[in-house]
């Protein structure tokens, strides 16, 4: 488990944030005490200053939960299965774990995010509208000021059609409702996304070189990651796509894979281990599934025991992540797989044993799908 700065659950959701959102609170933090505020306002006391950016940098963290989470429950009330909000270096992201199945579910989806972000800034300019009455509550009232602006500057940047932005999606929604072609769709969003990264690069190169501002080196960040993100998830998108409408079991590769429980570990060694030269096999007891057993297993049973030892004794048990009913699709595999980092999954209906199936064979027969399907689009 990776460590988080925070983590707790609402609403069924878990909200945590990675270590690298700490990197993006101390530079917000930074900023608003050193330049925004008392740009604003000069004179104050630095302690006033600190504790205005504190107020600035959790009403930020506040912000981007509700957004994202807005994203997250909308999403849910369409039925997808969105369980985590995560916020990191550059902002929060809500984890779709299977794409929208129709353009109005990942249109109504993306908007929800960017309107929420403007309904917050509205309310917080309202408050800073109030606040601003009273002299004494002029601090305050700047940092409620200050969360309107961001909050729809935030709608704003989510807004643009860089996939996977907000606007992106929304922008890829669109295509594929009046094309009817999601990868079409996928393909020009995406695109998209990488033109807007490659325009931050170079603007925010422009910027430093010219004003030497290191807001400039943040632009170039910030069009890596948007590079990165895109690119990524373009080739997760189009997997999802291509494991959307094929049972898993349909994906596992036929083969020698089972040893059976009441084989000898010396019988394993021959006639599994050497003979087949693979290092990994799924142990069952006649239909039944017990575990797995493979190199490491055998070579920790001393070997003058191997030959009275049984192989049901040295199987390793499947945890429960990585057990699934047999008639899932390939997408709901795929999904279970990154979501609790597996290499492979056991296919089962009921008790009985049906079939493993491995990362590897998931994403060759996406990449094979998709390729085939590109040639046909020429
Ligand atoms: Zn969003």
């Amino acid at each position: 488990m990776r460590p988080y700065l925070f983590s707790f659950k609402i609403g069924g959701v878990i909200v945590r944030a990675e270590p690298s959102w700490l990197f993006l609170a101390l530079l917000v933090g930074w900023s608003l005490a050193v330049g925004f505020f008392p740009d604003q306002t000069a004179g104050l006391e630095t302690s006033t200053y600190v504790f205005m950016a504190i107020l600035g940098v959790v009403g930020l963290t506040f912000s981007i939960i509700a957004h994202e989470l807005s994203h997250t429950f909308v999403g849910r009330a369409f039925g997808m299965p969105i369980n985590r909000v995560t916020l990191f270096m550059f902002g929060g992201a809500a984890e779709l774990e299977e794409e929208p199945k129709t353009p109005m579910t990942e249109l109504v989806m993306a908007l929800a995010g960017p309107l929420m972000s403007l309904f917050l800034a509205l309310v917080f300019s309202q408050l800073a509208g109030l606040g601003a009455v009273g002299g004494a509550q002029a601090p305050l009232a700047m940092v409620l000021a200050y969360l309107g602006l961001i909050n729809f500057l935030l709608a704003m940047f989510n807004m643009l059609p860089a996939f996977p932005l907000d606007g992106g999606r929304v922008l890829r929604a669109l295509i594929w409702l009046f094309s009817g072609d999601r990868r079409r769709a996928t393909r020009w969003a995406s695109l998209a996304g990488e033109g807007f990264a490659v325009f931050f690069i170079v603007a925010g190169i422009f910027l430093l070189l010219s004003t030497g501002s290191l807001g400039g080196a943040w632009w170039v960040l910030i069009g890596f990651f948007l590079r990165g993100a895109a690119k990524s998830s373009r080739v997760e998108l189009e997997t999802r796509v291509a494991l959307g409408d094929v049972r898993a079991l349909d994906l596992v590769t036929p083969g020698i894979e089972t040893a059976d429980a009441g084989m000898t570990v010396a019988d394993f060694i021959a006639d599994k281990l050497v003979r087949h030269h693979r290092d990994w096999f799924a142990v069952t007891d006649g239909e039944r599934l017990v575990g797995r057993a493979g190199l490491s297993e055998a070579q920790a049973v001393a070997p003058d025991a191997r030959a009275h030892t049984r192989l049901s004794a040295i199987a390793v048990r499947p945890g429960a992540n990585e057990l699934l009913p047999a008639d899932v699709r390939g997408d709901q595999a795929f999904a279970q797989m990154q979501r609790h980092h597996l290499q492979r999954i056991y296919l089962v209906d009921g008790e009985r044993f049906a079939g493993v199936l491995s990362m590897a064979d998931l994403l060759e027969y996406a990449r094979l799908r998709n390729l085939f399907a590109d040639a046909k689009l020429g």
